[in-house]
């Protein structure tokens, strides 16, 4: 006997071992939903829920050490409540499933089809292109039939994105966004948007001015258990070397914490949500936002329950429409509408690089040092908590690397690495459609680019910054309003008469040719100091 599968033998479950298995039902790390439909006609003498932990999963990209605690934490959570049913488990912890020898979810799930002999593998459809065409490879050449059930912890089905995305030139949020709210019934009232009006933007996303944010609610937050440490432990055991770190961890683990995290947030932040939402503070990380998105993704929270206590807290008065039209157009909107276009544009939407950019991302990006304080404050809470809010990622780090030109597969590797929300539906066409318009405007009409005006008009980062966000050159200029600059003029023949992006990018007109020239050389040497390459 080969040893792997002696080690293997030695470690099978323990009780009805030799009754026939009917279903292996695999249930992967981001799938932790009680409710889910691969339980559907769930026979305890027959069926057998799997699961695994595998070295590959947290190296693929070089994950943050809080994302995979989170994982392995909310996996076992999860495992142990199913056995608490009376249900036969079989759950490969990471130390198992390394002296198994098994390296990928592959290797893993080969040994079990192999220990079990299912007549069917049942499992809801994953939420991961990578995962799922690997997955049903394997059980194709090992001639395991499939059960694939419809995700249903989405309030949009795929068939139904995919009707309303079939022969559309332009996928816009707000279209999608209507159709919905109004085939949910969510903030509807009589056939109309609450409030007389779709979109209350215009009240929302101002910055806290000079008095800055005040005395911020603290968020719920939750200490780990027994468990979340054993998780914790066996992360800085295998990847030591890995970014982050995991010592203010505190993130729902659980169905139960992770709607404490919500009742949290909805009696004490919604109020605030909207009118601050793209405002950032120095080290202030959580702000009035909702911090529910891991428990979201791992389907520890389900989003109609997020909607509808929204909903619920406008009719209670406790927070106003702008707040609760803003919130919810997050979780209705850009949470559906990224997850449709995921599944439509996949997997081209890997290779997607319509600017052509190829420089490497500068190794900053991993340990927070550099002397751009808006970046210093975003990385390191990111390393510290795994955690950036959306503007902090989309107009701090995303529009650095975008005005960079940092090749935009090398920014999805690491914004999938290193937040503890991150999985790849939701992670890939916000990076690289939203922020890198690597896609070339399916998501985004215009990049979003800005200069440091911008990050010192919605934070106070640029205070106590060696530069100064109105100079474009010479040695206090900031480096985002140099590389703004540059960016515009770079990428001018494609911009500058496209109506939606005409009036942005006109504003360089109005630099001398002197001016553009310096610019040009001030972002060569910057290229070639943060990258140690010419763009
Ligand atoms: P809040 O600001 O309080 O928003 C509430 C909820 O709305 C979030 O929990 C989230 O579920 C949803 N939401 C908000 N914005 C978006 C959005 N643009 N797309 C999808 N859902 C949204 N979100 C992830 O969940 N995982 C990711 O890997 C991820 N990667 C991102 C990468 C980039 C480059 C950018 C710009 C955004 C990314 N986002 C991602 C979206 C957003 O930044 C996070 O959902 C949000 O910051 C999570 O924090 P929160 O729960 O406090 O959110
Ligand atoms: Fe960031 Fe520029 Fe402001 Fe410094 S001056 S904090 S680099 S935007």
């Amino acid at each position: 006997m080969l040893p792997r599968m002696q080690n293997l033998l030695a470690n099978a479950p323990e009780a009805n071992e030799s009754a026939p298995i009917r279903h292996l039902i695999v249930v992967l790390g981001d799938q932790l939903d009680p409710a889910s439909q691969a339980f559907e006609e769930f026979d305890a003498a027959r069926d057998v829920i799997w699961m695994a932990e595998v070295r590959a999963e947290s190296t693929h990209v070089w994950s943050h050490k809080a994302r995979t605690a989170l994982f392995f934490t909310a996996m076992r959570h999860f495992a142990s409540a199913q056995r608490a049913l009376g249900r036969r488990v079989d759950y490969w912890e990471l130390p198992r499933s390394m002296a198994a020898g098994f390296e990928d979810l592959v290797s893993a799930l080969t040994a079990g089809i192999h220990t079990y002999q299912p007549q069917r593998v049942v499992w809801v459809k994953p939420g991961d292109y990578r995962v799922e065409t690997e997955l049903k490879a394997a059980l194709k050449r090992l001639s395991v039939p499939l059960i694939e059930r419809a995700d249903t912890h989405f309030l949009v089905d795929l068939e139904d994105f995919f009707d309303w995305a079939k022969g559309r030139r332009e996928f816009r949020l707000e279209h999608f966004y209507r159709l919905f709210r109004k085939k949910l019934d969510v903030l509807m009232e009589a056939g109309e948007p609450v409030g007389g009006q779709w979109n209350f933007d215009a009240e929302n996303r101002k910055s806290f001015g000079r008095k800055g944010p005040g005395v911020l609610p603290t968020p719920k937050r939750f200490a780990p258990d027994e468990i979340t440490q054993a998780a914790i432990a066996d992360v800085e055991r295998y990847f030591p070397e890995h970014p982050g770190s995991t010592a203010s961890f505190a993130w729902p683990v659980t169905p139960e914490q992770a709607n404490a995290a919500l009742d949290d947030f909805i009696q004490n932040r919604l109020a605030q949500y909207g009118v601050h939402q793209d405002a950032m503070w120095s080290d202030a990380p959580w702000l009035h936002h909702a911090l529910i998105s891991s428990a979201l993704n791992l389907k520890l929270l389900h989003p109609m329950r997020v909607v509808r206590a929204a909903e619920a807290a406008f009719h209670q008065g406790l927070a106003p429409i702008a707040a609760v039209e803003g919130f919810i157009r997050q979780v209705l909107g850009w949470r559906e509408f990224v997850r449709g276009l995921y599944w439509w544009r996949m997997p081209k939407y890997l290779s997607d690089n319509a600017l052509n950019a190829t420089l490497p991302l500068p190794d900053f990006f991993w340990t927070g040092k550099t002397d751009m304080r808006c970046m210093a404050q975003v990385l390191g809470q990111t390393l510290e908590h795994g955690y950036a809010h959306h503007i902090q990622r989309l107009m701090v780090t995303g529009n650095f690397a975008l005005l960079l030109g940092v090749q935009p597969q090398q920014v999805h590797a690491w914004y999938l690495a290193v937040y503890v929300d991150a999985v790849e539906w939701v992670e890939m066409p916000n990076t690289l459609g939203m922020s890198q318009f690597a896609d070339g405007g399916v998501i985004a009409s215009k990049p979003y680019c800005a200069s440091g005006k911008y990050i010192e008009r919605m934070s106070n980062y640029c205070q106590g910054c060696r530069y100064q966000p109105e100079l474009s050159t010479g040695a206090s200029a900031c480096p985002f309003t140099t590389l703004y600059w540059d960016f515009l003029e770079r990428h001018a023949d494609r911009f500058a008469k496209h109506p939606r992006s005409a009036l942005q990018w006109r504003s360089r007109e109005r630099l001398s040719s002197e001016q553009r020239a310096a610019i040009k050389a001030q972002a060569e040497r910057l290229r070639l100091e943060f990258c140690g390459l010419k763009g």
